[in-house]
């Protein structure tokens, strides 16, 4: 392993924010591609909010399985040979056998998971862990800015703490914050998906109805597993389509996530990556897997034929109104068709409402000013995913997702995941042979 820890006073190459598959695929990278044994190690570290590894802990419902190839693993798209693949994690928890008689090329997210926190594992010396970080500021010295401080705050048994950690490069890898539409308040009753599996395992009795608001995959997930798990209760999805609508997953319009595809959506103009974005769409977005489509709606069949109506869609809805008490939230469902209006007593409202990128400008605070944003506030990154500067900047700031206006749609999503945290490394490791050679 070519990348060493740093101490706490010591000025590192990379600070990694944020440590989900984004940047544990850089933490991979960094010591696969970084600089050969007999030169000064690349230094790095990477702070994380979460107490530990997790990703997506709230959502690792048994039965779901992932939108991606397990060949989209951390690394075998830039690496076959690294040891982090996911065949290798197979061999060595001893189901690799078992895994190919399952045939299987989209494993499960919990076993996608165990794969994640056994990479993660390695690089535990390199994280800090319940680790938040809130602010990055340039440091000036001769009229340059050859230094970033990365602000972090800690919170322990003291106490909060803050140290700030000093370097030459940050890698934003923060992901996406849970979206809830303006006026939806989460608490007891609540909830957003990210959290679904925890506010079930709080509950404190077995709900009678529960209503889960949107048409896309968590949706769609969240509606099958709550079905499934509470036998007595009604589930209620509501949203404006009509019907669930099937994801993209056809061989040519899938390379719309292959690595040269970021090439090609980099070079377009911003009418051709509009018109791009807009035509798969439905390979991401407001979308669900076919399978978990048909098996829902069999469901609302066989419970016709039964007699027994549990999974009541109401679709072409929306949620009128969502007054939440001690003892239930009271939804109005309204039809966008008839404006007939339903009153639900529900136990628990779920929101299925999706994610949006981190603010990196926030993020980044102090040393916001320095970067060049579009009329939209969207940082402009080169095709490195550096940030493009102003001033006399010679530390890099790189983003992983929240590029998705300029890198295309893989940016905040997994299957090109290896292929850009190595060329990130690539980048950030000429830069500090760069650096060291002109000093
Ligand atoms: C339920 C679910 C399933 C998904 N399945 C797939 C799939 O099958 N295939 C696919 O391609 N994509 C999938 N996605 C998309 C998802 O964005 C990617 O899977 C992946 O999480 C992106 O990794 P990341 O590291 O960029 O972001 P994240 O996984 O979100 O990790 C970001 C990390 O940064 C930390 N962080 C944030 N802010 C700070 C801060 N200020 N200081 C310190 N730490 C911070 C967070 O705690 C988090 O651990 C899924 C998304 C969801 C919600």
């Amino acid at each position: 392993m070519n990348v060493s820890e740093p101490g706490s006073d010591q000025v590192v190459d990379v600070v990694g924010i944020g440590f989900g598959p984004s940047n544990l695929a850089l933490a991979v990278a960094l010591g696969e591609g970084g600089r050969k044994a007999s030169e000064k190690p690349v230094t790095s570290v990477f702070f994380e909010r979460k107490e530990r590894f997790t990703w997506h802990g709230g959502m690792l419902i048994d039965g779901a399985t992932m939108q991606i190839s397990f060949l989209k693993d951390l690394v075998t798209l830039r690496d076959p040979r690294s040891p982090y693949t996911f065949l290798h994690y197979l061999h060595q928890v001893g189901r690799l056998p078992d895994f190919i008689n399952h045939k299987l090329l989209f494993p499960s997210r919990i076993e996608f998971h165990d794969y994640l926190c056994w990479v993660a594992e390695s690089f535990d010396h390199q994280v800090r862990y319940g680790a938040d970080v809130v602010d990055v500021r340039p440091v000036h010295s001769d009229g340059a800015v050859n230094h970033l401080d990365v602000v972090v705050r800690h919170e322990g048994p003291e106490g909060e703490r803050i140290s700030v950690q000093r370097t030459r490069n940050v890698v934003v890898g923060t992901g996406l914050e849970a979206h809830m539409p303006a006026g939806a308040a989460p608490g007891d009753r609540v909830w957003h998906t990210s959290e679904l599996l925890h506010k079930v395992a709080a509950l404190k009795e077995e709900p009678r109805r529960i209503v889960v608001v949107g048409a896309g995959q968590s949706a769609a997930e969240a509606t099958e597993y709550l079905h499934r798990r509470f036998e007595a209760a009604e589930i209620c999805p509501v949203f404006t389509r009509y019907g669930y609508s099937p994801a993209d997953d056809s061989p040519f319009a899938n390379r719309i996530f292959d690595p040269l595809a970021v090439d090609d959506y980099y070079a377009a103009t911003p009418e051709v990556k509009r018109m791009l974005l807009g035509y798969h769409r439905n390979t991401n977005y407001s979308v669900v897997d076919a399978e978990l489509i048909d098996e829902l709606y069999r469901r609302v069949y066989q419970e016709k034929v039964q007699g027994r109506h549990r999974l009541k869609v109401f679709n072409a809805s929306r949620l009128a109104e969502v007054k939440a008490g001690a003892e239930g939230v009271q939804v109005t469902v309204e039809s966008v068709i008839s404006r007939c209006r339903t009153v639900l007593d529900a136990d628990c409202v779920v929101y299925a409402t999706g994610y949006r990128p981190t603010d990196v400008r926030r993020l980044i605070g102090g040393m916001a000013g320095l970067c060049k944003a579009d009329e939209m506030g969207r940082l402009h990154a080169d095709r490195d995913y550096r940030v493009v500067t102003e001033g006399d900047v010679h530390c890099g700031i790189y983003l992983q997702g929240a590029t998705e206006h300029s890198h295309g749609i893989s940016s905040s999503l997994l299957s090109n995941t290896a292929v850009r945290a190595g060329e990130i490394a690539d980048s950030i490791v000429a830069g500090v042979v760069g650096a060291t050679a002109s000093e």
